[in-house]
């Protein structure tokens, strides 16, 4: 029987993302919606792993089988990391769109001299019912520019420039964002971890 990995994201771009690395490994990915499983998880950790790793081990406990999650965030450097862990919540606003949060970003990077460097970062955790948690990373690097370009990917994608692609991550064809993601990275440093948990499931 193919070993069976719960995808621990309600987020489409992610699970997209997820599921055009780990496909080729043939082994079943599963999603909370087909467990029928609704579970909030608040990311009230201090560190990305704290997170990735409470979201992880609630979604594998629910599943009853071995789960991935991650937790990412922009980290840019005129901004001592800002909006980094909280990037979801950069701007305190009730209903603020991540449209919002990216006129905010660019409203304090006002004035800060060019070019603003940044990168994404994930971290993603495997967790097994029992309790095992295994974890890794991605970054990807590039730079915050002032206007929007492109109409894929999601969040903060529009205005983080490649200058290597000379686009930017809204720009990118879909499977090029994901082969080279910081999430798509972590996942890629992650399979010996995740071969090692599933062959024991
Ligand atoms: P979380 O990992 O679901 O907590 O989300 C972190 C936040 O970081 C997202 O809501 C986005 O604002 C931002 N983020 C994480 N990954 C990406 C990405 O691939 N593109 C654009 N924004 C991202």
């Amino acid at each position: 029987m193919k070993p069976r990995l719960l995808i621990a994201t309600e987020n489409p771009g992610k699970m997209r993302e997820f599921h055009e690395i780990l496909a080729p490994l043939g082994w079943e990915l599963v999603t909370p919606q087909s467990l029928g499983i609704n579970l909030t998880v608040e990311e009230d950790g201090q560190t990305y792993s704290e997170n990735a790793a409470k979201k992880a081990l609630a979604y594998a406990r629910a599943g009853n089988m071995p789960a991935l999650a991650d937790d990412s965030g922009l980290e840019v450097d005129a901004l001592d990391g800002a909006p980094g862990l909280y990037s979801a919540r950069y701007l305190a606003r009730p209903g603020a769109t991540d449209a919002d949060r990216r006129a905010y970003l660019l409203e304090n990077l006002q004035g800060k001299p060019r070019p603003w460097m940044a990168h994404f970062h994930a971290t993603v955790a495997v967790a097994t019912p029992q309790g095992e948690i295994e974890f890794a990373d991605g970054d990807c690097f590039g730079e915050v520019i002032p206007e929007e370009r492109g109409t894929g990917g999601f969040g903060y994608d529009p205005i983080f420039y490649m200058p290597e692609y000379g686009q930017t991550m809204a720009e990118l064809p879909e499977e090029q964002k994901n082969s080279l993601s910081h999430r798509a990275r972590a996942v890629k440093n992650a399979l010996p971890v995740l071969m090692k948990l599933l062959s024991k499931s």
